[in-house]
């Protein structure tokens, strides 16, 4: 029996993310959502810079896509497009332009709606990485790669971990006079990360500190509205932490209103982000963990990253 959960679970996990058995299960969880959700489950808030506009597009049951809008020249990019009748509608509704589907990884959950909307828009082009088979790939892109749309600059960043070729977009700030915005996909949420299906500790600690390297002030803008109950995990971690509790509270009171709560910035989830403080002493004493005499600090990081994690999958299992 001990064998049968993880055996089941990496079974289950080839089937989603190898066969079209995968597809079909994307689709029927479309429906639903629509059904369920017919104004998305929550409420999107737009957040604006002077000659940029970034709209969160709530589709599935927690899933974000973002319309990244150059509102001089009306040019746009997605990130993401799970639900393409959703961002359809959005892209209508602002009259722009797409040119660009910048998608993290190959999870239908984040691509699923990359073949219709490349056939709507056929000059549009979809980036990610040629390590994940994402769907209708037409620009296959390498850590630190740069692309424009319109005045917009997007920055690739090879994130391994969650997938092999995961990726991550960075929207330089800096000709708009505002912060760069991290578009996280799986990789980092408000208080949590993505699950290790494809990779290490070891690998998902470095992916980590990539997106920490960005900058306090960058905004972050994940791949699902997952901050109440990751939030609500790492209060459970680390008792006495008043800005996890404040953050906390917050939340709350955001999705009883189903509002969104994104964007946090990396500034933000360095203080409560129990997946961004494997170097604390705080967190490792919660966990009951120590540093063995020679261990590279790192190594120990890691090791500490896959309890949290461990730990994580247990409390959702639950
Ligand atoms: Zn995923």
């Amino acid at each position: 029996m001990a064998l049968a959960g993880p055996l089941l679970f990496r079974v289950g996990y080839s089937l989603y993310a190898r066969t079209r058995l995968g597809y079909l299960f994307y689709q029927r969880q479309v429906k639903k959502a629509r059904e369920r959700y017919p104004h998305g489950h929550s409420a999107p808030q737009p957040c604006r810079f002077p000659g940029v506009k970034i709209l969160p597009i709530p589709v599935l049951s927690n899933n974000y896509s973002y319309l990244v809008i150059d509102t001089g020249s009306g040019r746009a990019a997605v990130v993401d497009p799970s639900d393409p009748l959703a961002v359809q509608a959005a892209i209508e509704e602002e009259g722009v332009m797409l040119e660009a589907i910048f998608c993290t990884h190959k999870h239908w959950d984040h691509s699923g709606g990359n073949a219709a909307l490349h056939q709507r828009h056929s000059s549009c082009k979809v980036y990610g990485s040629a390590l994940d088979a994402i769907p209708e790939l037409t620009n296959s892109l390498e850590d630190r790669e740069k692309v424009s749309v319109g005045c917009l600059t997007f920055e690739a960043l090879a994130t391994p971990g969650h997938t092999v070729g995961h990726m991550v977009y960075v929207l330089d700030g800096g000709p708009f006079g505002g912060p760069p915005c991290l578009f996280s996909g799986d990789l980092l949420f408000l208080a949590g990360c993505g699950r290790l299906f494809e990779g290490s500790p070891e690998t998902m600690l470095a992916s980590l500190d990539v997106a920490v390297g960005l900058g306090e002030d960058t905004l972050l803008w994940p791949g699902h509205e997952y901050a109440l109950e990751c939030l609500t995990f790492a209060s459970l971690l680390e008792l006495d932490n008043p800005t996890l509790e404040q953050k906390l509270r917050w939340v709350t009171q955001q999705r009883q209103e189903k509002r969104s709560t994104c964007p946090s910035t990396l500034g933000e989830e360095q203080s409560y982000n129990p997946f961004l403080r494997t170097h604390r002493p705080e967190l490792q004493a919660a966990l009951g963990m120590r540093r063995d005499g020679g261990e590279h600090p790192d190594a120990f990081r890691a090791r500490v990253l896959k309890e949290v994690r461990r730990r994580k999958d247990l409390y959702k299992a639950t």
